[in-house]
């Protein structure tokens, strides 16, 4: 083991008061609490002097657990502290009290937030423990619900999973896919002497039995895996009572208080491998936020609603390639020596068509750079993306396609087609490409001229790209 190089990241479990109750939990810290802590954490003056104790020895990132964090009264205070002392600044949280308030007085001093979310599945996480008073468990609209929250306020986001006995079946690909986390940290359930092995039995899974989870997900490409072996060692933690402790001999080790003897004589008593460290991928550059890359624009939204046109201008503005499934479509037809009709008629019998095309078109897109893409499944497909969905009056439409005169969608009224996509997609991916919750621009398109209408999102994609930190080279205008 290699122990004499310094991980420079640091996991404070400040609180151990939590409102869930999850079986496998190796943070309860009733050993701490029933000795040398009645009521689970250091007064809040204390836990600073930690904090700023850290700070000084040059840990460069720290995150706040519990227990649930959330609930400490003065956590907003200590993210603030570690954040002007040059910290990136993270917290692991159940997710039930990611309120507006909580998440408004946190930004620009909270970094990332990353979400403990085990199954979406409501009576696996009743089985957990994992709920709220009378078992109350968080569903999966409640889980998107907080996540589309915690990205309006523009946090950083990252979900654990704890795999074990009652999940590791489960496939939460899509909810994954659509949450679009940075890391999505996937942990084997782990035992631990005096915190959970009274109850570990029911969630010990098999290193196989994780694998085959890991296996299962591997689309996921911010999949970060941790078996047994890769947690043992590998992390610095502090416990409530604002000392070390490692978990290498299968209980929790606990060191001299740090505001007793210095974090320096108090880390020297732990054991950690920073080879597991590195190898776990534990030097992650936290600060590049890897969503910068943002090059692609994807266009959703109803018939006529003019996508195509205004994808057009505004791939000439940006110096960006314009990219339709539309077309990609008409090329397969005719490679089957079908007209566009005909081979639509075909792929409404036989979906598995559908999803191959959208498949090869996807990797296509997501393997370019600087593209604007009229696709309607692009917010769920693309990666890195700026997503719009034109929204488009019944009347605009009409009078579009009379302008128009594409006699292959004027057969049906509009609404009706509108409503075949919606259902097409919703029977294939369980995706509803009409809820705008899914896009980050939706703009109202009725009586704009085309022109009007590239600019008004090129200025919206530059502000999001500008706060994001992202050159803006490609900008001819
Ligand atoms: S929410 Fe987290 S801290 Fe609370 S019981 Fe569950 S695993 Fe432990």
């Amino acid at each position: 083991m290699k122990t004499n190089e310094f991980i420079p990241s640091v996991n404070f479990h400040l609180w151990e008061p939590c409102n869930m109750k999850c079986g496998f939990c190796f943070a309860t810290f009733q050993d701490v609490k029933q000795t040398i802590l009645p009521k689970g954490h250091l007064p809040k003056e204390e836990a600073i002097k930690v904090i700023e104790k850290l700070a000084e020895k040059g840990f460069e990132k720290i995150t706040f657990a519990g227990g649930e964090p959330t609930i400490c009264p003065w956590i907003s205070e200590l993210i603030k502290i570690a954040k002007k002392k040059g910290m990136t600044t993270m917290i692991v949280t159940n997710g039930s009290k990611l309120t507006d308030k909580f998440l408004k007085e946190n930004s620009g001093y909270l970094d990332w937030i990353a979400i403990s979310i085990d199954s979406l599945n409501e009576s696996t996480n009743r089985s957990i423990g994992r709920t709220l008073s009378k078992k109350k468990s968080i569903s999966k609209n409640e889980y998107r619900e907080i996540i589309e929250r915690v990205r309006s306020y523009s946090y950083r986001l990252k979900i654990n999973t704890v795999v074990n006995r009652y999940n590791f079946e489960e496939n939460m690909i899509d909810f994954i896919l659509k949450a679009k986390p940075e890391r999505w940290k996937v942990l084997q359930s782990l035992r631990i002497e005096n915190q959970n092995d009274d109850k570990f039995d029911e969630f010990e899974i098999s290193q196989e039995e994780f694998n085959l989870f890991i296996e299962n997900h591997k689309l996921v490409e911010t999949i970060v895996p941790e078996s047994n072996d890769q947690i043992t060692g590998s992390y610095v933690m502090i416990d409530p009572a604002g000392r070390f402790f490692d978990n290498t001999e299968g209980t929790h080790m606990y060191s001299k208080p740090i505001n007793e003897v210095g974090v320096n004589a108090a880390m020297s008593e732990m054991k950690y491998d920073f080879e597991k460290f590195m190898n776990r991928g534990g030097v992650y550059n936290w600060n590049v936020n890897t969503q910068n890359s943002m090059n692609k624009i994807t266009l959703s939204g109803g018939v006529a609603s003019g996508k195509s046109t205004v994808g057009k201008l505004i791939a000439q503005k940006l110096n960006f390639q314009f990219i339709s499934i539309g077309n990609k479509t008409r090329e397969v037809a005719k490679s089957n020596k079908m007209s566009i009709v005909e081979f639509q008629k075909m792929c409404l019998m036989n979906p598995e068509l559908d999803k191959k095309i959208d498949s090869e078109f996807a990797n296509e897109c997501n393997a370019s750079d600087n593209l604007v893409i009229d696709y309607r499944l692009g917010f769920y497909f693309i990666n890195e993306s700026f997503n719009v969905f034109f929204k488009v009056s019944e009347d605009e439409a009409i009078k579009r396609l009379k302008k128009s005169v594409r006699t292959n969608e004027t057969f049906h009224t509009v609404n009706e087609r509108n409503n075949l996509f919606k259902n097409q997609f919703l029977n294939t991916y369980d995706i509803d490409v009409f809820d705008e919750n899914n896009y980050d621009l939706i703009i109202e398109v009725d009586h704009k001229r085309p022109e009007q209408i590239a600019d008004e999102i090129i200025e919206k994609y530059m502000l999001l790209f500008s706060r994001n930190g992202v050159k803006e080279n490609n900008k001819k205008r």
